[in-house]
């Protein structure tokens, strides 16, 4: 039977899930539908230019452990497809990638055009249709059939896939409401900390690894470098906490207090042995221009005077009182945070279609059949370093190949 098979969007889930729809149905009438002039537009930015394609995390659990949200659904997902499959499908079509010593994975050619090229390439090799300028506003379901309107023109289809991506505010998923399904209220996620006017930003551009991160009155930490920038703070730390917080710090607007231990190596103890010392070792220098400590000298000037130490103190005149102080700063570093601003490299949606909603083996809504969803129009999202794309990849997968079957 020759099926008539729509893809809503055509973003990186859209562009995979019909690419793998056609493969595995090449009778299949596959049509993309893209309400912009524009296709595979974040991929095109992604990575700031250069598309972090994927994670080298080659274990399915372990890979799951990266969502903050959706992590315990693509366990299962990934039993069907992960990083090492996504790596053998642009392999087999000619890419070639390359892994950096963080894990984050980018076409050798360091340039998100070549997956968007490849994806272009894919699809008119298979035949598959494309129509930009082509917002679908309406789904309805009769009989057997869906029918999306599109450009106030009704079409029909034997199976569906959504793959609108992540939308800011809930509204945008309205075209879906016929369909009753379960919404979870879209909020930002990958954003980093502002803290208007405080001192701290004198120091930007610096970068302290690793740092300890907390937000005060809840069990979010995070470790990993931290950067100071002329708005806060930014690095991956503060990402991680802003993807592991995006509800809560929405639900507080962005207003809260992080602690910061910036010698996370290091114990109080550990640190009181090492003041005993240098009072011994370094009695007559000036603290402020020796700390002995792995901090840069700009940080280690400004945490003495934000403990009060008096800058001209020697080492010997270090009394107990003012090293309380200080290990406080160096260990709980209390800063207000008032407001976010979004993170260029890669910002995502929490939020989206319930996966209560979704049979994760088949990526099909349960109760319409026929009707499948992918990437991050669902309530999946990851942390920085590909694993978005590796949701899109696995989901988009998974909804091509069963949508046809
Ligand atoms: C600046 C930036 C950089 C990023 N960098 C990375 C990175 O390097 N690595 C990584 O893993 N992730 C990255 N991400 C996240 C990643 O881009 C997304 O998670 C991924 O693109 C989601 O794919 P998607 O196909 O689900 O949605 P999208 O890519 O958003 O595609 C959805 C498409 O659907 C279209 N659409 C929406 N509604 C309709 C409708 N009603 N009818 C028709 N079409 C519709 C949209 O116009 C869009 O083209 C980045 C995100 C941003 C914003």
């Amino acid at each position: 039977m020759k099926i008539k098979v729509a893809i809503i969007g055509g973003g990186a889930a859209g562009f995979f899930s019909a690419i793998t729809a056609k493969e595995n149905n090449p009778k299949a009438e596959v049509i993309i539908f893209e309400k912009s002039t524009k296709l595979l537009a974040k991929v095109k930015v992604s990575g700031g230019g250069r598309c972090n394609v994927t994670h080298d995390c080659k274990d399915p659990f372990t890979l799951a452990t990266f969502y903050p949200r959706g992590g315990n659904y693509l366990k299962k997902a990934f039993q069907q497809f992960h990083v090492t499959d996504t790596l053998r499908w642009f392999e087999k079509r000619g890419i070639k990638m390359k892994t950096y010593p963080d894990g984050c994975i980018f076409p050798l050619s360091n340039d998100s055009q070549t997956i968007i090229d490849c994806f272009l390439s894919e699809t008119k090799r298979l035949g598959i249709s494309i129509q930009t300028s082509s917002g679908v506003t309406a789904i309805t379901k009769e009989r057997e059939e869906y029918i999306l309107t599109v450009n106030n023109e009704q079409v029909k289809f034997d199976r569906v896939i959504i793959t609108t991506g992540g939308q800011p505010k809930k509204s945008g998923l309205d075209w879906l409401s016929s369909l009753g399904l379960e919404i979870v209220d879209p909020v930002p996620s990958l954003f980093t900390f502002n803290m208007p006017n405080n001192p701290i930003c004198k120091l930007m551009g610096t970068v302290i690894n690793p740092a300890h991160v907390k937000i005060e009155g809840t069990k979010l930490q995070a470790a990993g470098p931290l950067l100071i920038t002329h708005w806060g703070m930014s690095g991956p730390a503060i990402l991680l906490l802003s993807a592991w917080g995006a509800r809560v710090l929405h639900e507080n607007e962005y207003i809260f207090n992080i602690l910061v231990n910036w010698l996370p190596e290091k114990s109080e103890e550990s640190l009181r042995g090492h003041f005993k010392n240098m009072k011994v070792s370094n009695e007559n220098k000036m603290m402020v221009n020796y700390s002995g400590l792995p901090l840069t000298q700009r940080l280690w000037e400004f945490l003495i005077e934000k403990a009060g130490v008096p800058t001209m103190m020697r080492w010997k005149d270090f009394g107990t009182k003012n090293e309380n102080k200080l290990l406080t700063v160096l260990l709980q570093d209390r800063y207000s945070v008032k407001g976010k601003t979004t993170f260029k490299e890669e910002f995502v949606t929490a939020g989206g279609i319930s996966m209560m909603e979704v049979d994760v083996h088949r990526m099909e809504v349960k109760k319409y059949p026929g009707l499948h969803v992918a990437g991050e129009v669902l309530d999946i999202d990851g942390i920085t370093g590909g694993f978005n794309f590796q949701a899109a990849w696995t989901t988009g997968y998974i909804a091509g190949k069963s949508a046809v079957r």
